[in-house]
């Protein structure tokens, strides 16, 4: 029995067998070959073992996610019954006498460059068709397994060293019962997404993919952050006893799920949702969400290998919009960078991904990516009470110039005949604190704000939201980043705005009685967050709560604000 201590990145308690999601190792060294004929025959046991592989994962795949998911394997079965691709590999060994495996990379990065660098979109999706073709043939000629999340068909913990927002987007609701991983922070976007999927998750154990097997039973705790590898049974019992009780308290909640969120004297505030997709939907609504404050588009992007298309992410956003039937819907423009990569878009690697060029800076570059977005939001804006809002802002400059093609695309868009609403509001994310600082000048300009602290935080205290070991560093109640949250809730109020908050300190037990007193007009949190903020705030007193802000403000550490809080709240 063994237990890891990690971050609770999602409530909850999970008990099934690991599957560890781990990179295979398919490393190897050039060879030279006498015997040809027999690495020919190795080569070509490979290539059997892969296509037996792909129809089994392709029955799989379109049992559990659907034909359309399952027709990618049938592509790379394709490939590898082609001649022209097979042929030039053995052609290589014989010729070169090299070992297949040289061989086969050999030829297969060609073919994928030369792919790569066609002008034509259905090319350069075949280039990642070999890429994962290569990949599985390696494989097998190593004798090393290659896992596929997609493929899972009974019920586990996943275990992985990290998991990418793409990875989490696949993993299949129903057999995936929570996940551990070895790094990240509770703002990592795979803690996010656990959030949002309601699965159970521990991020940062630091050595779970060291420590688990590919079967051992695993507890996680995401309440407490604790993973238990082949628990006792004791063990077993106690948290299912847990779990049951957990089930209960979310049971009361329930009951708040058509109330207003109130305070005790009366205050109204606006508890908004964050979602990923269009299926989070049915999420917000059983959990009361009164809008959603945060759509991240980014992960309409992922998981794919090329740009959705203007069409189908109208189809999305008009879904959300409808879905949430005349309720605010805060759609945030492509974030991608940081943690979200688009492999496609095949950005140069960079030394500081989370300072470099993501999201607005991104867009503002490469408009058309841009453009096509606008225009989708845009064309569905008359579904529903759309808000758009830009990631990432640092200056006046950089708004103005994303809400001028904003404008752009609107003018084109009804000189086509297409309806537009003239009602959009148009916001950003302040997760700057270039911008925070200079929210008064922001706020004569934008319609409202929308506070991200998961970057504010990581900005402000320069100190990666992804690291585990600068975990102690992301400080909510520093009254630094207090300090940040009251400067931009009174900047837009003094010019009659609003300001939300959809970083996660949004939904945090300790934060929101601070966030109440300072002002802010909506939370916006993981959906299954919400009824228990409400379920907190109908207990607290909006009077009270400013007191608490203010003598907050003033204090020297975190902790203090903390003890503060957790005395008045008792
Ligand atoms: C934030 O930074 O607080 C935020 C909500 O954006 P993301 O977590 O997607 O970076
Ligand atoms: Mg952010």
């Amino acid at each position: 029995m063994t237990l890891l201590q990690g971050i609770a990145a999602s409530s909850g308690i999970a008990i099934a067998k690991a599957y560890c999601l781990v990179e295979p190792d398919l490393s190897f060294t050039k060879q030279s070959i006498d015997n040809t004929d027999a690495e020919i025959t190795k080569f070509e046991a490979a290539i059997a073992k892969s296509v037996e592989e792909l129809k089994d994962i392709q029955k799989i795949a379109e049992r559990e996610l659907g034909a359309e998911e399952a027709a990618i394997f049938d592509a790379h079965i394709l490939v590898l019954n082609d001649p022209e691709l097979i042929n030039p590999i053995k052609d290589n060994i014989n010729a070169e006498k090299v070992n297949a495996e040289h061989a086969l990379k050999e030829t297969t990065d060609m073919f994928i460059a030369m792919f790569e660098g066609m002008d034509n979109e259905y090319m350069q999706e075949r280039a990642a068709d070999i890429r994962d073709v290569t990949k599985r043939i390696l494989s097998h000629l190593l004798g090393v397994k290659v896992v596929n999340p997609s493929t899972i068909s009974e019920e586990v913990i996943v275990i992985a060293e990290d998991l990418t927002p793409s990875d989490t987007a696949q993993l299949n609701r129903k057999y995936v019962l929570g996940f551990a991983t070895d790094i990240g922070g509770r703002t990592s976007h795979s803690a996010i997404m656990a959030r949002s999927l309601e699965i159970p998750a521990i991020v940062g154990t630091g050595e779970a993919t060291t420590k688990i097997q590919d079967g051992d039973l695993v507890i996680v705790d995401g309440l407490n952050g604790q993973l238990h590898i082949n628990p006792s049974a004791e063990l077993i019992a106690e948290y299912e006893t847990a779990a049951e009780k957990y089930e209960a308290q979310k049971a009361e909640w329930a009951k708040l799920v058509n109330e207003k969120t109130l305070t005790a004297d009366g205050e109204q505030v606006e508890l908004a949702a964050n979602i990923g997709t269009p299926e989070d939907l049915e999420g917000v609504i059983n959990n009361g969400g009164e809008a959603i404050g945060l759509y991240r588009t980014e992960f309409l992007y992922m998981g794919r290998d090329q740009l959705p298309t203007e069409e189908e992410q109208f189809e999305a956003y008009k879904k959300v919009l409808e879905g949430m039937e005349g309720k605010p819907v805060v759609v945030r423009t492509l974030d991608i960078g940081g943690d979200k990569e688009l492999p496609y878009l095949q950005l140069p690697e960079e030394m500081n991904p989370f300072l470099g060029f993501r999201a607005i800076r991104l867009c503002l570059e490469e408009q058309e990516i841009f453009r096509t977005q606008l225009r989708a939001l845009l064309r569905a804006s008359t579904f529903g009470d759309l808000k758009i809002m830009f990631p990432m802002i640092a200056t006046l400059g950089e708004f103005r110039q994303a809400k001028a093609i904003l404008e752009e695309e609107k003018e084109a868009l009804i000189a086509a005949g297409e309806k537009v609403s003239e009602t959009i509001e148009v916001g950003i994310m302040v997760e700057i604190p270039s911008t925070a600082v200079q929210a008064d000048q922001f706020a004569k300009e934008v319609d409202f704000f929308s506070i991200g602290t998961n970057d504010l935080i990581q900005y402000t205290m320069a100190a990666d939201r992804m690291n585990e070991r600068v975990s102690y560093l992301y400080q909510p109640y520093n009254p630094a980043i207090l300090r940040l949250v009251k400067m931009v809730i009174d900047a837009s109020h003094r010019e009659g705005k609003w300001t939300g908050m959809c970083g996660e300190m949004a939904g945090d037990e300790i934060a929101i009685p601070l966030l109440l007193g300072l002002g802010l007009d909506e939370f916006s949190m993981s959906a299954t967050s919400i009824l228990k903020a409400r379920s907190q705030i109908l207990q607290l007193k909006k009077s009270d709560m400013v007191k608490l802000a203010e003598s907050a403000l003033e204090m020297g550490t975190a902790e203090e604000v903390m003890e503060a809080v957790q005395k008045a709240c008792k």
